[in-house]
């Protein structure tokens, strides 16, 4: 159903709610709050205190007077009388809320309270009488929609559609005593008292990992069962020959994985595997080498990457080091014709490697003999991405590469489908970066840091969060950040700027001239985070860097430090976290990410906030953990009890779930 047959969604209304990422009735009714303000009446007795925040519900009994302080600061005040006693009440700032404030009105004051002048200052009023404990979801909004529509469009789509769509069986239901799918969704935006709340979102969030367990424990099972697959004839020589032709020796770690996937390669099973490795561990000469494998053994191979650049790169690096394999580029920036003549050539198998984007995975791109995918920075693309590549053909062994380490506990659950090559070390001659906080007053120190690198021929990155929020005055955005920069450097180098807003040609441009020395200084967003290579860049700085996860400032970090250069890291922030202290401290990204579970902070899930599988909508893999290992475990036990289904007929996961719950 359409987002226009609700009532009071026009088209100005869809436009606000198409920016929330809100195209349909199922994702309006699961645009979730992110939190709930709950309030609790109280009174005011001998245990008031001064310092805490109260709330307390009564009658206004003197008729409100504003007094314009200054420009831009007002005041409202009046009596105020609540079951006890009379208190003098005053609000600054919101001479708007007047209108609403008569004498004889009850309303409920949320502030503190003073006992000794009988002062009562408010931060808020609630324009009714709050009787008892009341919740109140609290969700993301942008400009031009407020929560009050967001809340009332919901629930306008609820009452349109009061079917909707169980995910876990039955049985599995009622052994938790679970509440029904609906009624769940409606608790969640309409709290009937925090007990209930808890319940709903219990259901919901096992929904969620439920079905994202079961799809990695399909994708496993189906896996184990299907064992016609063909065998690569190959010999350890076939593998010396082409080490051979690499002009740095290979860490153990990178050994030890290529003979991981020669093993999968001569065995009846595909390949599903995962290269899981620190940034700057070496990851993609381990692909290239089995792209090199997998041509001998006489397939063609395809390497999947999240973006033109890093598509690009790769082509560059691989062409760079290996002559006698043809090598074809397939990018949304093609033209029409140029695309043609490569799925011809592809077809014809005039191409031994395809490189490319997700314009790769249509279904007009036919290989000859294709014999294995590659996906790099895995967890930028989906799990039913995992499925469609397998997909295009019985020989296809599949391989994944993961610049974002994460415990092993974890990875065994959430990569549960695939078998895990572990590269720990870093190439020789790497020295670990040297990482430190500078405070805002400090900037100048931080500049001339960045500068000195510079005045060495070496290149710089600087990193600013996106503006989030709009209160935080604090924050530097990019503007503010690209003023310092350019007063400092103007004239002496080249500094370019990148952001998401950029058109992918233009983001394309200013990275390549980042790449060939054109531009000395870059300034970005995180849009920079993943995989880009640039030996020649020394020094990353990152403003306000307490406002990134973990994971996001060592995949930043990481930019840094590619080739036998000292590197430097400069994070930015007034703030003393944790955080920042950790990344002062280490450079090893497994103890990186067991810190980032530790510590648990707000913000991203693994640094990988963008991600295809891991933006759950209620559920947070490292606080429901526990859950997550129960529907591992009933997944699998589901798709045991069901085998006689036969899973194999089935061409979507939702298809199969549907018909499995619905029997
Ligand atoms: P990541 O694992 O982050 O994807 P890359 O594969 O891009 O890292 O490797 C980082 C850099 O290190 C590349 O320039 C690559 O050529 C180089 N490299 C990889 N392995 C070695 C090695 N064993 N010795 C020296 N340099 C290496
Ligand atoms: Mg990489």
């Amino acid at each position: 159903m359409n987002l226009n047959e609700i009532k009071g969604i026009g088209p100005k209304t869809i436009e606000h709610l198409n920016k929330l990422n809100i195209y349909n009735i199922d994702s309006l009714i699961r645009y979730y709050p992110y939190r709930y303000n709950i309030f609790t009446p109280s009174k005011i007795d001998e245990t008031t205190s001064a310092e805490s925040t109260i709330i307390i519900p009564g009658k206004i009994v003197s008729e409100p007077k504003i007094s314009y302080i200054k420009r831009n600061f007002n005041k409202v005040s009046f009596q105020f009388e609540t079951e006890e006693t009379i208190i003098n009440v005053s609000i600054f700032n919101r001479a708007f809320l007047a209108r609403n404030l008569k004498v004889g009105k009850f309303v409920t004051v949320i502030g503190k309270y003073n006992k000794i002048n009988n002062q009562f200052v408010a931060a808020d009023i609630l324009l009714y009488k709050l009787i008892s404990t009341k919740v109140e979801p609290v969700y993301h909004i942008s400009s031009g929609i407020s929560v009050k529509t967001i809340s009332k469009c919901i629930m306008n789509a609820l009452e349109k559609c009061p079917h909707v769509r169980e995910v876990i069986p039955k049985y599995i239901n009622d052994k938790y005593k679970f509440l029904d799918t609906y009624s769940s969704i409606k608790e969640i935006h309409y709290p009937s008292n925090t007990n209930t709340l808890k319940q709903a979102r219990l259901k919901l969030i096992y929904e969620e990992l439920f079905e994202f367990m079961f799809k990695i424990n399909l994708i496993k099972y189906k896996n184990q069962i299907f064992d016609d697959f063909i065998i690569k004839e190959l010999t350890k020589n076939d593998l010396q020959e082409i080490l051979n032709k690499i002009p740095f020796s290979l860490t153990t770690d990178q050994i030890d994985a290529i003979n991981d996937i020669l093993k999968d390669f001569k065995n009846l099973k595909r390949m599903n595997r995962l290269i899981l490795g620190d940034v700057g561990s070496g990851k993609t000469i381990v692909s290239f080498i089995a792209i090199l494998l997998n041509k001998k053994a006489g397939f063609q191979s395809a390497l999947l990457a999240p973006t033109e650049v890093l598509a690009t790169q790769h082509l560059n690096n691989f062409t760079n080091l290996f002559k006698d394999i043809k090598v074809g580029l397939l990018v949304g920036s093609l033209t029409k014709k140029e695309k043609e003549n490569i799925l011809v050539k592809l077809k014809n198998n005039e191409i031994d490697l395809l490189i490319g984007t997700h314009a790769m995975l249509e279904d007009n791109v036919e290989f000859a003999n294709i014999g294995l995918v590659i996906t790099d920075e895995q967890h930028r693309f989906g799990v039913n991405q995992r499925k469609s590549l397998q997909n295009k053909g019985n020989k296809v062994d599949v391989l994944y590469m993961s610049a974002t380490p994460i415990p092993r506990t974890y990875a065994l659950t959430i990569y549960g489908d695939m078998d895990i090559s572990y590269i720990k070390e870093k190439p020789a001659g790497r020295k670990d970066i040297i990482t430190k906080q500078y405070k805002f007053k400090d900037i100048k120190k931080a500049v001339e840091t960045i500068e000195d690198e510079l005045k060495l021929g070496y290149q710089a990155y600087v990193v600013a969060p996106l503006i989030e929020s709009e209160e935080d005055n604090e924050l530097k955005d990019l503007k503010n950040i690209e003023e310092i920069l350019t007063s400092n450097f103007k004239g002496k180098y080249q500094i370019g700027t990148l952001h998401g807003k950029m058109k992918q040609v233009e983001k394309d441009r200013v990275m390549n001239k980042f790449k060939n020395g054109e531009i000395n200084l870059l300034l970005s967003t995180t849009v920079i985070e993943v995989g880009v290579d640039v030996k020649n860049a020394t020094i990353m700085t990152i403003f306000n860097a307490e406002r990134f996860g973990l994971a996001t400032l060592h995949q930043l970090r990481g930019r840094v430090g590619r080739s036998s250069l000292q590197s430097k890291c400069l994070l930015i922030s007034d703030k003393d976290t944790e955080r920042l202290s950790v990344m002062e401290n280490s450079n090893d990204g497994f103890y990186i990410s067991e810190c980032d579970f530790k510590l648990r902070g707000s913000g991203d899930l693994f640094g990988v906030k963008q991600s295809g599988e891991m933006t759950f909508k209620i559920a947070d893999i490292r606080r429901d953990y526990k859950i997550l290992l129960q529907c591992k475990k009933d997944t699998e036990e589901f798709i045991l009890n069901n085998i006689e289904t036969n899973f194999r007929d089935y061409e979507n996961f939702q298809e199969i779930l549907n018909d499995v719950i619905n029997s």
